[in-house]
């Protein structure tokens, strides 16, 4: 007995030891190479590129990753790039950065700010960072040179996987059904790491267990009707009366169809039809977002639009085959922390951040209506990975203080203020590290 304490006692102190050695290696080689990441972040800042069209970013990670020794395959899902690099025996595993920006104006006065505008097939939108990807990205860099000079901290393989459109919610699907695993031929993972930027201070880091985020679908609804003067709308009927009434009707699926203990969202985040003051369109577009946390509310939501549709159709007296279409897009499932993997990563987080307090978990940052499809890069892999997506802070510490302080936080992502803070970018990449090596290490 006293002998397996005191084996265990030696098989601590040197793990105690080794997190510390690691901890001392990882700072050094994150300070060396800090003025890089920096200068790749702001570069990134400043060229902001919608999803799907992260061709300049892919192309910078792509080099980068090359050059570190990676074996790259590109334009995986259109714009996705997956970077392996095999280090003997060991365990799979897969640590992804989505790329995407916002079509969102920043309001920062950064010297760095984008002021990029795009033109899209229905509008002309400013674009920037406004979620944190730019961030993501560096991370992940800095994340992969370090495993790259340092194969002596790990074995097995790891892929790094830079995922166009999250924000979309189609991303890691494209590059899954663009052939991730057979055509391009990468190896399903055994674990897969994740990390999003958050408005906290830098120095916190949320990894929470269990149910993190809801799941979610994207999709448009486009009324039919017929257009004509605006003087004259008995002769017409009129599709932007129609949508307005059904966006009024989504919100009652809500608070009386689906069960007042689950939480659910339908956002109507666009609306649009015509141009003109005096002129009746023949349609009315919608732009819907839904928020769930099992498949049955999923279902009582989608239902319930269809219905609410083609009630409103039938009211205004349409032709059945002028009924509102639905266009489905981008979903998600819920995302769930595989709870093992998660406390792997919060152990060897806990030097790192050295106060217990800037490390919250599930029972302090509850599950969020957020969503992402992070986890859809393994959902359908025949062997079974375990994940876990943690969220990192990247507000300025004292700014962050005085925002708490009146109850609030300093920005939110999405927001045009959305700010990542320089430091965030060394502390992140070290968060990076640390998890990814945890997660080889914990299969020993
Ligand atoms: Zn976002
Ligand atoms: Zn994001």
């Amino acid at each position: 007995m006293k002998r397996t304490l005191l084996a265990l006692g030696t098989t601590l102190i040197g793990a105690i030891a080794f997190a510390q050695n690691n901890t001392t290696v990882i700072e050094q080689a994150i300070a060396k190479d800090n003025d890089k990441f920096v200068a790749i972040f702001k570069d990134l800042h400043q060229n902001p590129e919608l999803g799907f069209h992260e061709t300049r970013t892919a192309g910078i990670a792509a080099k980068e990753l090359k050059s570190y020794g990676y074996t790259v395959t590109e334009h995986i899902g259109k714009t996705g790039i997956a970077a392996v690099m095999k280090n003997g025996n060991g365990p799979i595993v897969m640590y992804r950065a989505d790329m995407d920006a916002n079509a969102v104006k920043e309001t920062t006065n950064l010297p760095y700010k984008s002021t990029k505008v795009v033109e899209l097939a229905d509008a002309t939108t400013p674009v920037g960072h406004m979620c944190g990807h730019d961030a993501h990205v560096t991370w992940l860099l800095a994340t992969a040179k370090f495993f790259a000079e340092h194969k002596d901290l790990w074995k097995g393989t790891v892929i790094f996987i830079g995922q166009p459109a999250e924000e979309l919610i189609e991303g890691a699907r494209a590059m899954t059904e663009d052939g991730l695993y057979t055509k391009y031929g990468i190896p399903e993972p055994d674990y897969l790491l994740g990390m999003h930027t958050a408005p906290i201070a830098v120095g916190m880091v949320i990894a929470g267990s269990g149910v993190r985020n809801a799941g979610t679908d994207q999709f448009d609804v486009t009324f039919y009707g017929i257009g004509g003067h605006g003087s004259t709308p008995n002769l017409t009927k009129d599709p932007v009366v129609m949508a307005a009434a059904a966006i009024m009707q989504y919100q009652a699926i809500v608070s009386r169809a689906i069960d007042p203990k689950h939480a659910a969202v339908i956002t109507v985040g666009s609306v649009q039809a015509g141009i003109d003051n005096n002129v009746i369109p023949a349609s009315a577009l919608l732009k819907v977002n839904l928020r769930w946390f099992n498949e049955k509310d999923r279902k009582t939501m989608i239902e319930g639009i269809k219905r609410i549709n083609d009630g409103i159709a039938y009211a205004y007296n349409m032709d059945k085959d002028k009924y509102p279409t639905i266009k489905f897009k981008g979903w998600s499932y819920p995302l769930v922390n595989d709870e093992q993997l998660t406390n792997t990563v919060r152990s060897a987080l806990k030097p790192v951040i050295k106060n217990d307090k800037l490390l919250l978990d599930e029972t302090m940052i509850p599950s969020s209506m957020g969503s992402e499809d992070f986890h859809h890069l393994v959902f359908d892999n025949t062997k079974k990975a375990a994940y876990c997506f943690i969220n990192v802070g990247v507000a300025e510490p004292k700014r962050f203080e005085e925002a708490i302080k009146k109850g609030a936080v300093p920005f939110v992502n999405h927001n045009g203020n959305f700010e990542v803070d320089l430091s965030a970018i060394p502390f992140g990449s070290k968060v990076g590290i640390t998890s990814l090596l945890a997660v080889f290490n914990r299969a020993k």
